[in-house]
């Protein structure tokens, strides 16, 4: 697929400010502590990526499903970590009020989440419920007068908790309906009185972007506090996935063309038995596929984004397929990747180390590839 004018500009934007500002230093910086870096996180709210996708009346840019794929494909072709900081606002954190969120909610916490001087996060896993997101055992029970609800419950994994200053939640609010259904959904203070954390978890990879359980004991939110109708919060969790993943398709694409770049270039420079490695077609056969990976993914993303925007019915399928495929693809270009550059590869000095462990969530979170080939298939074999 080319490119329109704008997205080619947009494009080269991206491209521009991640190879200036994701140096070396700060992307060995970020996995090595695994702390959170403001500097950066200021940097880029300052060019207006937290609020790519937010529409201009909330304070964002108002950009389209395509400008934020490229968005996330050039910031992780640089960095997998930094293009997560960018992309929870604009994804599963921003998605559900826009999906459902009333007027008053909206103007309230969409325009500091897209200017980067808040962080909004989404809690939707629990010990018990991952891929099974409909067995949330999280309660928000309403108050004898109807005026709040109170909280109980405890999500696991969240990206960003540590920083968040509000946080999504899907609970059950009516606990005798069965699965998925009798779920709402909330936005909630991270400091209200209740709300804890628990330990940074030490993840393989994606280290510079902390995660946590959030724990709820006992919280007390007004009733202007649940988002969308009252126990029709999972339809909306779902939906708010859809978007999500074409963003991790999209990053996945990022670290597969990532590993392709270093690839090329190491097997360019690396001499055995007298010549490149790059000479034996052996190697070259895997910078082939890998070659053919990076673009069989990017056009499925790019394909799925056009969807998005046409607000076509097949968008959610289409996403399912980009993350899919990008997501593996982006897992077979980093093993390549490392294996090319043989034991280097397996050194921290060289790149593909860490884009090999950071490559490995792409497959998992927000929904693994199984549950990827489960919507794929349940469309087609309804
Ligand atoms: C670093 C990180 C960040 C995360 N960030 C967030 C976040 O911000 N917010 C949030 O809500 N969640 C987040 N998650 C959670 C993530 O989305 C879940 O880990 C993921 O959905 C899988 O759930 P699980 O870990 O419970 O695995 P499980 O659901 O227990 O799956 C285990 C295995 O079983 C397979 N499996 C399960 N069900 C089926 C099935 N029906 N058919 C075939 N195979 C199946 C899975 O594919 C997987 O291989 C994050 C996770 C990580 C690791």
């Amino acid at each position: 697929m080319i490119l329109d004018k704008k997205h080619a500009m947009q494009q080269k934007l991206f491209r521009q400010f991640a190879e200036t500002e994701f140096t070396k230093e700060l992307q060995e910086e970020l996995d090595t502590t695994g702390a959170f870096n403001w500097d950066i996180h200021n940097k880029m709210a300052k060019y207006g990526f937290m609020g790519v996708k937010i529409p201009t009346e909330y304070g964002g840019a108002g950009g389209d499903y395509m400008s934020y794929v490229i968005m996330n494909e050039e910031l992780s072709r640089q960095d997998l970590v930094l293009s997560i900081y960018a992309n929870t606002s604009n994804s599963l954190g921003g998605g559900p009020l826009l999906l459902a969120g009333s007027e008053e909610q909206k103007a309230k916490y969409l325009p500091p989440v897209a200017r980067g001087e808040k962080i909004l996060v989404f809690g939707l896993t629990e010990p018990g419920a991952g891929s099974d997101a409909g067995g949330t055992t999280t309660t928000a029970i309403p108050t004898e007068d109807g005026e709040s609800f109170v909280i109980n419950g405890r999500k696991c994994f969240i990206s960003g908790a540590p920083m968040a200053d509000w946080i999504i939640i899907f609970a059950k609010t009516d606990l005798k309906q069965k699965g998925s259904r009798g779920i709402s959904m909330f936005i909630v203070d991270m400091h209200l009185p209740g709300v804890s954390l628990g330990a940074d978890e030490k993840k393989m990879g994606i280290k510079g972007y902390p995660t946590s359980d959030v724990v709820f004991e006992d919280v007390v939110v007004g009733k202007d506090c649940l988002i969308g109708p009252l126990h029709k919060g999972f339809q909306y969790a779902m939906k708010t996935l859809d978007g999500g993943r074409l963003g991790v398709a999209a990053m996945s694409v990022g670290v597969a063309q990532c590993a392709l770049d270093e690839a090329v270039k190491y097997a360019k420079e690396r001499k055995q038995f007298g010549r490149r490695i790059a000479d034996f077609q052996g190697v070259s056969f895997m910078i082939a596929e890998m070659a053919a990976d990076v673009e069989a993914a990017r056009q499925l993303t790019y394909h799925a984004a056009q969807l998005k925007d046409a607000n076509d019915p097949e968008a959610g399928a289409a996403c399912s397929k980009a993350k899919f495929f990008a997501a593996e693809a982006a897992n077979r270009c980093a093993y390549k990747a490392v294996q090319i550059h043989g034991g280097y590869g397996y050194i921290q000095e060289y790149k593909v180390e860490r884009l090999y462990r950071d490559a490995r969530i792409l497959s998992i979170f927000e929904g693994t590839s199984q549950i990827q080939e489960l919507v794929i298939a349940n469309g087609l074999l309804r």
